[in-house]
């Protein structure tokens, strides 16, 4: 916002900074007070309440609007799935969304849930597929609107000819969790503004280091700051991001009332992790580029998923619309679940939990969990890829994958 000639990679250091005075601290103090002193009615900014808004926040919500290039300040949130349900609060009641069938679980499980409830019809879409997005935008299907077998979340929430009517809203992540899917975002927005749907992305893992979804078309920016934004798996919280004051001041009023407020620690402790965030991106997207292509060919693997790979179905796209490739790989050992199970007992280095995003390289079964999507193969590894040497990580999974520990 102050500098928008700087790079994402200096606005993690500058932004958010207190004002340059003589004797003035650096960095934004954390202030711990639940209310301000405050009479007559608060003039617009000023502060009087902290569920409707504080100091602390503002710093973080400073920085992270300069690095996505959104020209208003960010709006921070309880969590990262806080922040997914304020941007739903915005799809008119019985609105049509389109979201990608490997979103993230847990937003699947909202967009599911107001679905029942018939607060949304929901349309699932497999997001690389670009023509069958924009079909799915403007008239539901995705082809011609005929349930396939393989749209059994779709045909189960929408109303018999439901699917009809242009989408109110269109949900993107790049890439998807964890199928590593890439959205042509530039061209599914135009699609989308065309049938007058908003876009909203989910910038979580691929973070505005690596593409910033507000200048390829997205009206709102969503993130998880508790995966590489904060990066030290020490805190959870949530942001959402736009450049339009109608958007923003609908989450902000859905930010108070539903209470989804970060605390003031919270906020102060994203923005001190936030100050890396470059460092970290660079070093562990180089550290999966490295393990993905060794992972290639190795005598215990069947299947590796990483947009870094030439092979890769998303490579050629997110070499054409991203700074870079990520640093979550899907792997499936050989041996079906059981293998992939054993993958995950045999490491000593990699940290078995789920998340993502932290310093620390971790792994997951994601078919552990009974919510994930039945299309995401049962044997399917998802790697987070850290920061530590990369050697030591390859070490440790190649013993791991070959069963010898
Ligand atoms: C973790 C995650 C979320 C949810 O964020 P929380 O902070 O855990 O609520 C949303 N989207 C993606 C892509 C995630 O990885």
């Amino acid at each position: 916002m102050t500098h928008p000639d700087l790079s994402p990679a200096t606005l993690a250091v500058t932004a958010g900074r207190p004002p340059r005075v003589q004797g003035g601290p650096v960095n934004p103090p954390l202030v711990l007070s639940s209310t301000y002193v405050s009479t007559g009615a608060p003039a617009p900014g000023e502060l009087f309440y902290t569920r409707n808004d504080t100091e602390t926040w503002r710093a973080l919500e400073t920085a992270l609007a300069a690095l996505e290039g959104a020209a208003l300040p960010a709006l921070g949130f309880a969590s990262g799935m806080a922040a997914i349900a304020a941007a739903f609060s915005l799809v008119p009641r019985g609105g049509r969304v389109v979201m990608p069938e490997h979103s993230y679980g847990v937003a699947l499980g909202l967009a599911h849930e107001l679905a029942a409830l018939k607060d949304i019809r929901l349309t699932l879409v497999d997001i690389a597929d670009t023509d069958a997005v924009v079909a799915a935008l403007g008239h539901g299907g995705r082809s011609s609107g005929a349930p396939t077998h393989d749209e059994p979340a779709a045909r189960e929430h929408d109303e018999p000819g439901g699917q009809d009517g242009p989408a109110a809203l269109l949900w993107i992540e790049t890439p998807t969790n964890p199928m590593l899917e890439i959205a042509d975002t530039p061209a599914l927005a135009a699609a989308a503004h065309a049938v007058g749907a908003l876009v909203v992305a989910d910038n979580t893992f691929a973070t505005p280091l690596v593409v910033r979804p507000l200048a390829q078309g997205a009206d709102v920016v969503v993130h998880s700051v508790t995966k590489y934004l904060a990066g030290h798996s020490d805190l959870v919280l949530g942001a959402a991001l736009t450049s339009d004051e109608a958007l923003r001041a609908r989450l902000a009023a859905y930010r108070t009332v539903h209470g989804a407020i970060p605390g003031p620690f919270e906020a102060w402790l994203a923005l001190r992790g936030l100050r890396t965030v470059a460092l970290r991106v660079e070093r562990s997207q180089a550290n999966a580029a490295e393990v993905a292509a060794r992972l290639v060919g190795h005598p215990g693997v069947v299947e590796v998923r990483h947009p870094s790979l030439p092979s890769d179905p998303g490579h050629a796209r997110a070499a054409r619309l991203m700074a870079g490739f990520g640093s979550i790989i899907g792997v499936r050992p050989v041996g079906g679940a059981p293998g992939a199970d054993a993958l995950v007992d045999r490491v000593r280095l990699w940290l078995p939990a789920t998340s993502l995003g932290g310093v620390e390289s971790s792994l997951e079964r994601r078919r552990r969990f009974a919510t994930e999507s039945l299309t995401v193969p049962d044997d399917l590894v998802r790697l987070s890829v850290g920061i530590e040497d990369v050697e030591d990580l390859w070490a440790d999974l190649d013993q791991a994958l070959r069963g010898r520990s």
